[in-house]
């Protein structure tokens, strides 16, 4: 047995959906754009093939919970998205093959501090300071795809203090889920405990101190969070 001269860290993990059981994170991918009208909401040509970045696996935070507001930004902004949690290593993997990998769905929050990546983007800088914070990827309960199917539509929403701000379908995804999986795996072989964060939809926008977050994925479950005041 290995001895570490410190405590070895918490597992980071999410829920599943009607079980006492959780999913080990191992590490979370997000493709930055993958709907037509918030790619165009940002001035880019949806057919661009997609790209990702990561979050470090403990960025993930369970649904119902109340967290500080983060630090280093003055327009903290929202982005809802289906969730694909893999669940079978691939390398390579064929788009016909890729759902065969995904072992279940759930909804996360891709948290974006706007302020540091408009920064970021001008100075051809990288992401990480804007997208890759503490708590930055709020994630609802895993519902496995024996239960949910593979979603190909159903709803997409997310609304801060009950206002509707982001409302659309995963039929708009310009890449669906088995062509995400696919084109992730070229670059390195996806594990079990990988996070897909698969994009989200126009009507991105800044969240307060106070205000709650809540969203959904029709089919596959709904997240609400809640921020605090910032941290001391
Ligand atoms: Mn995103």
């Amino acid at each position: 047995m290995t001895a570490f001269v410190l405590p070895v860290p918490p597992t980071p993990s999410v829920a599943v959906s009607g079980s006492t059981e959780r999913f080990a994170v191992r590490r979370i991918f997000c493709v930055g754009r993958n709907y037509a009208a918030h790619a165009r909401e940002f001035g880019n040509d949806e057919r661009d093939p997609p790209f990702f970045f990561t979050k470090p696996a403990d960025a993930v935070v369970d649904s119902g919970v109340t967290i500080p507001y983060p630090p280093l930004t003055a327009n903290l902004h929202h982005e809802i998205e289906l969730v694909a949690a893999i669940g079978r290593p691939g390398f390579r993997i064929p788009r016909e093959r890729a759902l065969d990998h995904v072992w279940g769905y759930g909804v996360g929050i891709d948290l974006t501090r706007r302020d540091l990546q408009d920064e970021a983007k001008k100075a051809a800088r990288p992401w990480d300071w804007s997208k890759a914070f503490d708590r930055s990827a709020p994630c609802g309960p895993l519902v496995p795809a024996q239960k949910s199917g593979h979603p190909q539509k159903g709803r997409i929403w997310l609304a801060v203090d009950g206002k509707v701000r982001q409302d659309a379908d995963l039929a708009e995804l310009i890449w669906p889920i088995a062509d995400i999986v696919s084109i992730c795996s070229e670059a390195m072989g996806l594990e079990a405990g990988d996070l897909i964060f698969t994009g989200t939809p126009a009507g991105v926008g800044a969240v307060k101190p106070g205000e709650t977050m809540t969203g959904g994925v029709g089919g596959i479950g709904t997240i609400e969070v809640t921020f605090g005041q910032p941290q001391l």
